[in-house]
């Protein structure tokens, strides 16, 4: 009947309410990408089944270097513009079972479960050159090239708590940093 409709209708509408809702929690509304949050749940998940089955983690974090000259150079609209290519370099780079977050303003942070220190490098050297080859243009105007600094540490090689393991992949972006940017440690 026309009442029966009307409540699947409803309902309908409500799973999609809770569904959008439940996006807007986990996920950055700039570049779609998981939020800092979220990653956070989904690293216990993580440990809990790489423990169980004695498989190891890699732990990526990834800085733009030099984004406030960037931002200075070009506005903040611009670098919005790079954040959002970015982002999806970094999707286009990993496995649907990785996670890839935002970590901070323009600091992400990959999760790559099962993937040992060999293929981690691989993979952290692959977004490297994948961000380092965007031809990054707004509105016709060239915003040129941008590059990152990436530290990977490795879950349990390097400590057996995921907080120390981001803290060496932290330690490990600031060696970038020091090394001459636009490069992996
Ligand atoms: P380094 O190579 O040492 O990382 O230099 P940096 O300039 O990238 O580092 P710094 O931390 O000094 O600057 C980060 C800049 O990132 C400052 C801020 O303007 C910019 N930024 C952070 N979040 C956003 C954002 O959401 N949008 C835009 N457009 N810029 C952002
Ligand atoms: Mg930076
Ligand atoms: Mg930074």
């Amino acid at each position: 009947s026309h009442a029966i409709a009307e409540q699947i209708g409803l309902t309908l509408a409500n799973i999609q309410l809770r569904d959008n809702l439940r996006e807007q929690a986990i996920r950055d509304p700039l570049t779609g990408l998981f939020n800092r949050r979220y990653m956070t749940e989904a690293l216990d998940q993580c440990y809990s089944r790489a423990e169980r089955t004695a498989s190891s983690i890699a732990i990526m974090m990834i800085d733009l270097d030099h984004f406030k000259l960037f931002n200075d150079n070009f506005g903040h609209d611009a670098g919005d513009h790079v954040l959002k290519a970015v982002s999806q370099v970094l999707i286009d780079s990993i496995r649907q079972e990785d996670i890839a977050c935002r970590y901070g303003g323009e600091e992400f942070c990959i999760v790559c479960p099962s993937t040992d220190d060999q293929q981690a490098l691989l993979i952290a050297e692959r977004i490297g050159k994948g961000i380092r080859s965007l031809e990054l243009n707004m509105n016709q105007l060239s915003l040129g090239t941008v590059t990152t600094s990436i530290g990977v540490a490795m879950y349990p090689d390097h400590a057996k708590t995921m907080d120390e393991v981001i803290s060496i992949a932290d330690e490990a972006l600031y060696l970038a940093k020091k090394n001459g940017r636009d490069r992996v440690e």
